[in-house]
């Protein structure tokens, strides 16, 4: 099962003076299971990727097929549902709601998704389970240390059963130690069947992955580096 396929996926910003090529003819093929490093310079397009990837954002031009249906031409709700039931997205600063509890940070997604009460808790409760935090569900974020609200944050990202889990510098903000916790849980994670696309400018967490792209100036300057144990050219 191929879950992400890009043929010439191409973003545009701005006109004129201002025009700004920030991702260019990208090809990009990903299947069930895999875990993707993407690495480049500061303004080399890997988050402009990740927003397509992600379908908060749409093309300029080229095709995008995800779960191998074509989202280039999604709109309005249909997109907001795919992104909900298919995507689960970890930032480097979590983005988790502070007032609320850890719990109630991973039901969100299920909130939106229509699911109710008790079930709602028993699956947040499973995926904190996941993540190694059953003892913190009544736990705010401030009350959290830094490796904490980012597996509360894969939590969530979880929680809804995505098709494809995206990461945007998932260990940014994080002590060597809490960061290789959470690139632990991404190996679990991909030992459990989920795909993974990492955006990343630490080479040891590119290495983590099965494979990955460079970007430079919205241009794929090096693919499939890293470990093809195959030997066969992908
Ligand atoms: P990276 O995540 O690799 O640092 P980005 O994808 O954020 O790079 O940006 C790629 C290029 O696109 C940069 O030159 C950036 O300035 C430009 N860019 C990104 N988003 C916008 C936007 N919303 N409007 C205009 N230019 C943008
Ligand atoms: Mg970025």
């Amino acid at each position: 099962m191929r879950v992400i396929e890009t043929r010439g996926l191409t973003k545009v910003f701005g006109k004129g003076e201002s025009r700004v090529e920030a991702l260019v003819g990208m090809n990009l093929d990903v299947e069930q299971g895999e875990w993707v490093s993407v690495v480049g310079t500061s303004g080399s397009g890997k988050s402009t990727l990740m927003g397509l990837l992600g379908l908060l954002d749409t093309p300029t031009s080229g095709s995008y097929s995800l779960n191998g249906r074509d989202a280039s031409h999604l709109k309005g709700g249909e997109l907001a549902r795919a992104r909900r039931e298919l995507i689960g997205f970890v930032f480097q600063s979590y983005n988790l709601l502070p007032r609320q509890t850890a719990l109630s940070n991973v039901e969100l997604p299920l909130v939106y998704a229509g699911v109710r009460g008790a079930e709602r808790r028993r699956r947040a409760q499973e995926a904190l389970e996941r993540v190694g935090l059953s003892g913190r569900t009544r736990h705010k974020p401030p009350e959290l240390s830094g490796g904490q609200m980012q597996r509360v944050a894969i939590a969530r990202a979880l929680v809804n059963g995505p098709a494809l889990v995206l990461a945007d510098e998932p260990t940014g903000n994080l002590d060597t130690k809490s960061g290789e916790g959470i690139l632990e849980l991404f190996d679990e994670l991909k030992a459990s069947g989920a795909t993974i696309v990492v955006v990343t400018h630490d080479p040891s967490v590119a290495d983590r992955g099965d494979w990955s792209v460079e970007l430079k100036d919205g241009r794929v300057i090096d693919d499939r580096t890293a470990k093809d144990t195959t030997g066969v050219a992908r």
